[in-house]
C-alpha cells in the first residue's frame, strides 16, 4: 500500500463535455446534483485528436463559474502537436485552470499522424518544461493492465516514467476486482512509486454500454457479476440495484483496503454516483 493512503481522501467526479444544447442543458442539471456532494474537483474528458476541445473548455470554464469547484481538463497528447499543446496550456493558464489529466489517448479511426508525442509520459515532461508547477498533474494507471501494453512488468514501469515526469497523482482505469488494484499499488510502492492512485470507480446502469467499454479498455467484468447483468435483461431497476450492490462493495472493500479515494466515472449522469456517495457514507459539500 502506498504511503500516501495516509493523506486525506480525495472523492472525484469525472463528466464529458457535451455534444449539444440540449445535453449541455441536461448536463448542467446533473452537475448540480453531483456538486451538492462536494467532490474535490470534477474532471471532464478530452477527445484524442482534439474533437472535444473547445467543448472541454467550455465545460471546465462553466463548472468553475458557476459552482466553484475546482475543474480538470483531460488533455490527450496523441496526434497533436506541441505548438497545439502549448496553446491549449496557455489557454489554460489564462483561465485559471490549474489541475489537468494527462494522457496519451487512442488515435481516431482514420487519423495517421501521430503527431510530436508518442506517449503520456512525454506530455507530462512538456507540461511541467513549458509550465513548471502551475498545474497538479494527474495521470492515468491500469491495474488491469493497459491491453496494449507489452507487459504487466513494462506497463508498471511506463507508468513509473509518468511520475518521474512529474505527474502528481494517477486515477485507475475502473475496475470491480480490489485484488487487482491492492496488488497493483504494492507493486508501485515497492518500485518507488508514491504519489496516490485513486481508485476510478463506474457505477453500473446499463450492462451493453458496460460490455462494450470493458471490451475496449481491458476492464473486466467478473464472470458472476456478467452473468447476473445478463440474466436481468431490460429490466433497468434490476440493474441498477445489483450494481449498486456490487459496486459498493468493491468501494467498501477499496477504502477499507486504505485507498487515497474514489474517482467516479459518473457517465454525465448523477443518480447513481449520488446513490453511491449515500451507501458509502462518504462526506458531502455541507456536512
Ligand atoms: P500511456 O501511459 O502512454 O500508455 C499507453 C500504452 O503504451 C500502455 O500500454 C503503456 O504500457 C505503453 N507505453 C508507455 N510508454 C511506452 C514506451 N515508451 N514504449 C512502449 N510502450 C509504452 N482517453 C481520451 O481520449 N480522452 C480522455 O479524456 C481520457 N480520459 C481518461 C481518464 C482516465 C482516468 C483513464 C484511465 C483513461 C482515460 N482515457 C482517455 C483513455 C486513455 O487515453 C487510453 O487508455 C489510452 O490508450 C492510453 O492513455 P495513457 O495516457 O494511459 O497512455
Amino acid at each position: 500500500m502506498t504511503s500516501l493512503s495516509r493523506e486525506p481522501q480525495v472523492f472525484s467526479c469525472e463528466l464529458f463535455p457535451p455534444k449539444t444544447d440540449e445535453a449541455a442543458a441536461r448536463l448542467r442539471e446533473e452537475r448540480c446534483k453531483l456538486a451538492e456532494l462536494g467532490p474535490r474537483f470534477l474532471s471532464v474528458t478530452y477527445g484524442a485528436g482534439g474533437s472535444t476541445q473547445t467543448r472541454t473548455l467550455d465545460t471546465v470554464l462553466e463548472i468553475q463559474r458557476d459552482s466553484g469547484i475546482d475543474a480538470a481538463p483531460h488533455l490527450s497528447c496523441v496526434g497533436s502537436t506541441r505548438e497545439h499543446i502549448r496553446e491549449i496550456l496557455d489557454t489554460y493558464r489564462s483561465n485559471g485552470i490549474r489541475h489537468i489529466v494527462a494522457l496519451r489517448g487512442d488515435l481516431p479511426s482514420g487519423m495517421r499522424d501521430i503527431g510530436d508525442f508518442r506517449y503520456a509520459n512525454e506530455l507530462v515532461a512538456f507540461i511541467r518544461e513549458e509550465t513548471g508547477d502551475h498545474f497538479f498533474i494527474e495521470v492515468a494507471a491500469y491495474p488491469e493492465i493497459h491491453p496494449q501494453a507489452r507487459s504487466a512488468e513494462d506497463d508498471l514501469r511506463r507508468f513509473k516514467h509518468k511520475i518521474e515526469a512529474g505527474a502528481d497523482s494517477a486515477i485507475t482505469q475502473y475496475f470491480y476486482n480490489p485484488d487487482a488494484y491492492f496488488r497493483f499499488v504494492d507493486e508501485c510502492a515497492h518500485i518507488g512509486i508514491d504519489v496516490p492512485v485513486v481508485p476510478g470507480i463506474m457505477p453500473i446502469t446499463n450492462y451493453t454500454q458496460l460490455a462494450r467499454f470493458s471490451d475496449a479498455s481491458g476492464a473486466e467484468i467478473p464472470r458472476w457479476v456478467r452473468k447476473r447483468l445478463e440474466g436481468f435483461g431490460d429490466d433497468r431497476a434490476s440493474i441498477r440495484a445489483f450494481g449498486l450492490d456490487v459496486v459498493t462493495g468493491v468501494c467498501e472493500a477499496l477504502l477499507a483496503g486504505g485507498a487515497p479515494g474514489l474517482h467516479f466515472y459518473t457517465m454525465n449522469q448523477s443518480e447513481a454516483t449520488v446513490a453511491l456517495w449515500e451507501r458509502l457514507g462518504l462526506p458531502k459539500a455541507n456536512d
